[in-house]
């Protein structure tokens, strides 16, 4: 199965990839974290990401099809943020979660966690990028059917409780 995990940075999609990961025994694949290990040897990569920018589509595109090339089953988080990223992925997603959480409960979550790039000003500049470039991922994948929002806003236990409703609505499908 592959599945594809979609949501502004904040909304919660490593800690539940994490949870789908292990309840579907899945390799859950971090765009974010293969770009952190990158950046410790490319100052190109850790400039863009202390910025709060996004990585260049070619650079991320590069770097992903390597972590998947021969991968059957995975769940992908943090990628495609692009449509251009998500017009080269090389497979078709069985299905791609959304997790929907309003700007101000993303702002309070980041400023929490306190990690080198969460800076307010450039929470809000991946804010406007996750605005501008990856909503219309979003809606790229609602046209394709394959989609399904998540509500992110409760606590993380009760969206990993939507989650595997909507994973077990989704296997009961697939058999
Ligand atoms: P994340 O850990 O998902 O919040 O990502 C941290 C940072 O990595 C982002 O702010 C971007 O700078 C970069 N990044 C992660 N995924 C992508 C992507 N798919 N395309 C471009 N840049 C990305």
């Amino acid at each position: 199965m592959r599945l594809i995990i979609l949501g502004a940075t904040g909304a919660g999609k490593g800690t539940q990839a994490r949870f789908i990961s292990r309840i579907l025994k899945l390799k859950h694949i971090e765009m974010g974290g293969l770009l952190r290990k990158e950046a410790r040897k490319n100052k190109l990569i850790k400039k863009f990401m202390a910025q709060g920018k996004l990585i260049p589509d070619n650079i991320t595109i590069r770097i992903l099809n390597k972590e998947i090339k021969n991968k059957k089953s995975f769940v992908l988080d943090g990628f495609p943020r692009t449509l251009v990223q998500a017009k080269a992925l090389r497979f078709k997603p069985d299905l791609v979660l959304f997790l929907n959480v309003g700007k101000d409960d993303i702002v309070k979550r980041l400023l929490l966690r306190k990690r080198f790039d969460d800076t307010k000003k450039n929470i809000e500049e991946r804010y406007h990028l996750y605005l501008k470039k990856t909503l219309p991922v979003i809606n790229y994948y609602k046209k394709k059917n394959v989609l399904v929002t998540i509500n992110g806003n409760p606590s993380i236990k009760n969206v990993s409780k939507s989650i595997k409703k909507v994973l077990m609505k989704f296997s009961k499908f697939d058999n």
